[in-house]
């Protein structure tokens, strides 16, 4: 919101602050964090099952032995030996990288704000599927890029919808930038895009001058162990990569990165500089040293299994709870899933009363830049405890039971 009419500032205010809007997820953390409520909304890795005491043991031996460079600025693309495990841990999709490509942000959120920063005037268009992630919207919305969304189904962006959207926008005169994709576990629509369209969706864009965005934080978290190739393993030069250490260990640290074509990287380090200085030096090290000394693949099991079996709980729990004419995506892995409810339900009007029964979740139109989402909704299975989700679900059910008697 830009304020409201008590706010002396009002008439000062930047043009673009009227793309900003309250996140819709931040709004519910409050209530949504009261323990009697099920929180099915937010995405917050579970991190009971990281090794806490050999972390406290590292990070005190940092400070101790390093804590004079841990301590101090750093370089604004990020340290070089981070720089090198980064393309070691992203040449288990097929990417091969130099670490001179890379590009060390604060969390992959403020990379998205970099990428946007230096590719978008205001009015230029940005493609993204529909739904799409409500952190990449509300940045977007901030450069005053307008979004325009591109049909998915259960494989993902639909290439031949990319090419149709494609060609409307330019018909209307506007100047495409981007095509913003998130190819696995989808955030918030739980699908992953199909191998076979990946080298397609490449060649589209490549054909068409325009620069990908691929934003994979949850990457590795595929149950079954599959590690689907990146998009940008297929197209080094006009695909930009994103990638974080959020979920695959801690989002507390803040570290994700860029992986971009070496022209882009020049401008992203630039851009990096302006707004932070560099990345935290001693987060950046602490990353390094546990990706040196600690087991982080076991790691990625262990939290793979972990939500596998939530999944499977939430699964369950839907096909016991939702009215007839629900559906539901079956994601293979990540953290949600993505439910559209049948005519006639408001899943955003419905959330206050979700919320006095003990359950939350986030409203559909929040992954929309459009209005869209009215009757959907997304339900995250990554922090609560199986048993949780059971019931959480369960409320969830009773409530749209409610709903239909009103
Ligand atoms: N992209 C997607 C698709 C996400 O789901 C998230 C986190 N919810 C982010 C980017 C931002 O992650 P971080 O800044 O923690 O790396």
């Amino acid at each position: 919101m830009t304020g409201n009419s008590l706010d002396p500032h009002l008439a000062r205010y930047a043009a673009r602050t009227e793309g900003m809007r309250a996140s819709a997820i931040r709004a519910l953390f409050a209530v949504a964090n009261r323990p009697e409520v099920v929180s099915l909304a937010g995405g917050m890795p579970y991190l009971a099952s990281l090794p806490l005491d050999q972390l406290a043991a590292e990070s005190a031996e940092l400070i101790a032995k390093d804590g004079r460079v841990a301590l101090q600025y750093g370089s604004g693309q990020g340290l070089p030996e981070l720089r090198e495990q980064i393309c070691q841990v992203m040449s288990l999709e097929g990417i091969n990288a130099h670490p001179d490509d890379v590009v060390v942000t604060v969390g992959s959120q403020m990379a998205l704000d970099l990428v946007t920063r230096i590719f978008c005037d205001p009015g230029d268009v940005i493609l993204a599927e529909a739904p799409s992630y409500v952190g990449a919207l509300g940045t977007f919305a901030a450069y005053q890029a307008q979004v325009v969304h591109v049909d998915s189904d259960d494989d993902g962006l639909i290439p031949a919808a990319l090419r149709s959207a494609i060609a409307s926008v330019r018909e209307s005169g506007r100047k495409i930038k981007l095509l913003y994709t998130i190819p696995n576990f989808h955030n918030p629509a739980g699908t992953t895009l199909a191998v076979h369209r990946r080298g397609e969706i490449a060649a589209i864009c490549a054909e068409a001058g325009i620069t990908v965005l691929e934003d994979n934080p949850y990457g590795l978290l595929g149950f079954s162990g599959t590690v689907y190739p990146a998009i940008r393993s297929m197209d080094a030069d006009n695909v930009i990569y994103l990638g974080s250490f959020s979920k695959t260990f801690a989002p507390g640290l803040r570290v994700g990165w860029v992986l971009a074509p070496h022209a882009v990287r020049e401008k992203l380090v630039l851009a990096n500089e302006s707004a932070t200085l560099n990345p935290p030096v001693f987060n950046q090290m602490m990353i390094s040293r546990y990706l040196a000394n600690f087991d982080w693949q076991g790691q990625i099991k262990t939290y793979r299994e972990l939500y596998a079996e939530r999944r499977d709980a939430m699964l369950a729990a839907l096909e016991a709870h939702m009215p007839e004419g629900t559906a539901w995506t079956h994601p293979d892995g990540g953290f949600y899933v993505w439910v559209t409810l049948p005519e006639g339900f408001d899943t955003a009007a419905m959330l206050p009363r979700a919320v006095t029964a003990r359950v939350a979740y986030v409203p559909g139109t929040a992954f929309y830049a459009d209005g869209f989402g009215t009757r959907q909704m997304r339900l995250s299975f990554c922090y609560p405890t199986p048993e949780r989700i059971t019931e959480g679900v369960r409320r969830l059910g009773a409530v749209l039971e409610g709903e239909q008697e009103i």
